[in-house]
């Protein structure tokens, strides 16, 4: 068994896939040491296992709406889109989605998956409450307003604090995004205006090979009034993020408004391969670190063109999240679509490393970093009290891997 991009053996563990919560917490109890599974998207050994897994897509799935509240209680174990599908047509949507809607509500908020947008914080700043198990199969219900102390630490949490049952989200009423895209837009105009660029749509990402030139995904809500932006030039037909690849697995663009999660991802559901043909690696930076960080990138395209597929730029809005890598900092996050070769792609993420890192770079938990443990840790002011969130949840570290051994133990 395999991670989707298929760089990270899972080995022959167990995986168990039960049917409700009680099974599971049977599961769990009886395991030495056991690690959950969602959609496998991760690249990193975030992933691996060290004894048994779970899956949760066996759970019956829930979106139970309270629209007083405004909040949806859902499955942890559904994709994102299942979720938006249900919830678009009860009137209600969600802030933001990831590039792709098909990873699982818990194991996007565990590593700190985002979209992009100026104003959205990443897809966990939407959970307000968890229902997990822990290592005796005990089962726990935690609230922001009533977990005050300690609730900030339990959500981006690495899989390591309990395996999650149900996601209870912010939900808002539904709106519409008209999506387009602008081409050839130099790159020096977006590093120069980069706030005018970030904040023309509600949703914008900048993709480029680090050339010359970028083409922007401009996501506009129809419910809000538009900006014009006049760099480079409108696309006449819809276009892949990936220069010269098949458009028909992304959503609808050419400004053509539509249901909000059928243009916050740049794919549609189900339609990218199985098994990818990429690796992926992506930075959080502080927003005044971009000039610098663009001219420094821009200085190694001879090494990043023949290694990557393309290169993304988005903003993320800082939050409380004591793992989240947009803690406490407005972000901007340089995403890296690499080619599947390790080989070749490992010195050019150690290349971008070089020149990231002193930035105050923050690497996603989800991909590919050769920075070392001390490294990423003295970028958490954190981490310290999550180590000791993660002794009084879990003593014997019956959740953890040697990604997160190495990290935390
Ligand atoms: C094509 C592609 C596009 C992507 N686009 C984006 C993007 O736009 N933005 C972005 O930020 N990232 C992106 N990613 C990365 C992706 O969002 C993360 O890897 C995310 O964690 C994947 O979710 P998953 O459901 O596949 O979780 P998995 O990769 O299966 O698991 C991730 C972690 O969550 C834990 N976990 C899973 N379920 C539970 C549970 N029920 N309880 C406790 N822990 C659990 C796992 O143990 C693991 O530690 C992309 C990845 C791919 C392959």
């Amino acid at each position: 068994m395999r991670n989707w991009a298929g760089n990270i053996d899972l080995g022959t563990a167990r995986v168990a896939r039960p049917e409700s919560v009680d099974e599971l917490r049977r599961i769990v109890a009886g395991s030495e040491r056991v690690r959950a599974l969602g959609a496998r998207h991760s690249f990193s050994g975030i992933l691996a296992g060290a004894g048994d897994f779970v899956r949760l897509d066996g759970l019956p799935p829930t979106v139970d709406i309270d629209s007083v509240a405004r909040t949806a209680r859902v499955t942890a174990g559904m994709r994102y889109a299942e979720v938006a599908e249900a919830l678009h047509r009860a009137g209600f949507a969600l802030a933001n989605l990831a590039s792709l809607p098909d990873v699982t509500v818990a194991g996007a908020i565990a590593t700190g998956t985002h979209g992009s947008g100026d104003t959205v914080g990443s897809l966990a700043t939407a959970v307000v409450g968890l229902e997990l198990v822990g290592p005796e199969g005990d089962l726990a219900e935690r609230h922001r307003d009533v977990d005050k102390d300690d609730f900030a630490g339990l959500v981006v949490a690495l899989g390591v604090l309990g395996i999650v049952t149900k996601v209870t989200l912010e939900i808002e009423p539904s709106f519409e995004v008209a999506q387009s895209v602008r081409v050839r837009v130099p790159l020096e105009e977006v590093r120069a205006r980069f706030n005018d660029v970030s904040g023309a749509a509600y949703s914008v990402s900048v993709f480029t090979k680090w050339d010359d030139y970028a083409n922007l995904w401009l996501k506009r809500r129809t419910d809000r009034p538009a900006t014009d932006l006049e760099l480079g030039k409108a696309a006449d037909g819809p276009l892949n993020p990936v220069p010269g690849t098949d458009p028909a697995p992304c959503t609808a663009q050419l400004g053509v408004p539509g249901p909000w999660h059928e243009r916050l991802p740049h794919i549609r559901f189900g339609t990218t391969p199985r098994l990818g043909d990429e690796l992926q690696s992506e930075y959080f930076l502080p927003r005044s670190a971009v000039p610098t960080a663009i001219a420094a990138l821009r200085g190694l395209r001879g090494i990043l063109g023949p290694a990557l597929h393309v290169g993304e730029v988005r903003t993320v809005s800082g939050d409380d999240l004591w793992l989240s890598p947009a803690y406490e900092q407005d972000s901007v996050t340089f995403h890296f679509t690499w080619i599947r070769d390790a080989i070749r792609v490992w010195p050019v993420i150690a290349a971008v490393e070089e020149v990231l890192l002193p930035l105050g770079a923050r690497p996603h938990w989800a991909k590919l970093t050769a920075m070392t443990r001390d490294a990423i840790l003295s970028v958490y002011r954190r981490a310290a009290d999550f180590r000791e969130l993660r002794q009084k949840a879990d003593p014997d570290g019956k959740f953890g891997n040697d990604f997160i051994e190495e990290l935390f133990s």
